[in-house]
């Protein structure tokens, strides 16, 4: 035999649930009903659907995210093109593509656009439970809209998409609000922080060292446990804030109030990205350890008009796919049933012309129908109906054929049931087979 080939690590097969694995990724039925639960929840709301590439210019990346994150600093997957020298990166988020799109197609010139995508980004970051290679988004972004309308209902829109789910907002997930003000007051901030850590110079490490002059904000974000009580006690953005941002922060807040959903103000949350400005936000969850971010984002007010484009505000987050499903899948709670409703088994491979017309007849009323290919014993054929998870077998044998029928077998509740029905008046059952389903 020869050798055989595996993916590139950290790059997952997502697989159906019947494929027996070691880890503990999302099966492919759980993948499949977040995608079609999202679908609608987004459709709710009037997003539409946009794809744009995988690959994109490395450039955009950088001018996007900003040189000293940590995704440009040492996350990106970035080569050269070797048929023309191009310099380009898988994409590690969403954002920077669909700003580009807008802006390379004038989008936003007949007015704001409420848009998302979902699919693969890319970060070489150190694999383990909750944090990939290869990792996939749902991204939404609001562009074109000042908020702080917007704002609240992109957040309100996830907690529908909670609720959609099974997920309890306040037990499961919980948010995290902050607002980061504008580019000035953040500067006035920042000042402060400079002097604040420069007072503190001898707890700084080697990465706050290298931050101190080019990003001292990111020092908030560090994970360094040494670090964390001078973090903590440094000067509050929110103290630097503005009449015009507090009142932008209070308008979301009063909508989020008067939904009823409760939040905590973290003045900390400050996010990996250059581009965030004003309202910034996290949904958090205690269930998976230190990958516990299932989504965040906000505001960015000055993205549009970095990337070329007329300025314009946008709002807009990314949710993480696999951590979301790990934490419904770990929380054990029910997906609706993927098992079809019917299995069919043939008797004799002269049976099978008639039989298979007959599950095309079947399908067409919407009944999902599964056929035992490649004939078997009877008992084998019954053993993997019984496994399919069906309601009902189909049974076509020759004492049927003979009779122009088949034999519909209860798997199920009212197990070992069954009934005769008519091979040629399809349509007159097939709708109480659709209702077991
Ligand atoms: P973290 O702090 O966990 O690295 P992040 O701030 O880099 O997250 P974002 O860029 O905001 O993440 O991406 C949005 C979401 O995408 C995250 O909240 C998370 O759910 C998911 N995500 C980010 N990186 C990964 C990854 N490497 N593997 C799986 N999911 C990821
Ligand atoms: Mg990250």
């Amino acid at each position: 035999m020869a050798d055989k080939i595996n993916a590139v690590k950290g790059m997952n097969d997502i697989l159906p649930a019947s494929v027996p694995r070691t880890d503990k990724l999302p099966d492919s039925a759980l993948w499949h009903w977040f995608e079609s639960t999202v679908r609608e929840v987004l459709a709710r709301y009037g997003y539409q659907y946009i794809v744009t590439p995988v690959v994109e210019p490395t450039a955009l990346f950088v001018r996007g995210l900003g040189e000293v994150t940590d995704i440009v600093e040492k996350e990106m997957y970035s080569f050269t093109d070797s048929m023309n020298g191009d310099k380009l990166t898988l994409r590690p988020e969403a954002t920077a593509g669909i700003v580009r799109a807008m802006v390379e197609h004038n989008a936003l010139y007949n007015g704001p656009l409420r848009l998302w995508t979902a699919g693969p980004m890319f970060r070489h970051e150190r694999p383990q439970k909750g944090r990939y290679r290869q990792f996939h988004q749902l991204d939404v972004e609001a562009l074109g809209f000042a908020g702080p309308d917007v704002d609240a209902e992109l957040i309100l829109l996830v907690r529908a998409l909670w609720k959609q789910l099974g997920l309890v907002e306040g037990q499961h997930v919980r948010l995290e609000l902050n607002s980061l003000g504008q580019p000035a007051e953040r500067q006035a901030h920042r000042d402060a922080l400079v002097r604040h850590f420069e007072a503190h110079a001898d707890l700084l490490d080697e990465d706050a060292n290298r931050r101190l002059h080019s990003n001292p904000l990111r020092i908030l974000d560090t994970k360094n446990p040494a670090m964390q009580a001078m973090v903590e006690a440094a000067p509050q953005l929110m103290d630097f804030l503005g009449e015009e941002s507090r009142a932008h922060f209070d308008a979301v807040r009063a909508v989020l109030d008067a939904a009823g959903l409760s939040y905590r103000v973290n003045p900390r949350l400050v996010r990996g990205m250059d581009y965030y400005n004003l309202t910034v936000f996290e949904w958090v969850t205690d269930q998976l350890g230190s990958q516990g971010t299932v989504c965040g984002g906000g505001r960015y007010d000055g993205l549009i008009a970095q990337m070329g484009g007329k300025s314009a505000p946008a709002v807009g987050f990314g949710l993480g796919i696999e951590r979301l499903l790990l934490l419904i899948q770990g929380l054990g709670l029910a997906v609706p049933d993927a098992a079809p409703a019917a299995y069919a088994i043939v008797t004799a491979p002269e049976l099978l012309p008639r039989a298979m017309v007959v599950l095309e007849q079947l399908r067409e009323t919407g009944l999902k129908v599964v056929l035992h290919a490649g004939g078997g014993s009877m008992k084998s054929q019954f053993k993997k109906a019984d496994a399919s998870g069906a309601q009902y077998a189909l049974v076509f044998g020759a004492d049927e054929a003979a009779a122009g029928e088949l034999t519909v077998k209860a798997l199920r509740d009212g197990q070992g049931a069954q009934q005769r029905r008519s091979l040629s008046h399809v349509a007159e059952w097939a709708a109480s087979l659709q209702s077991r389903a």
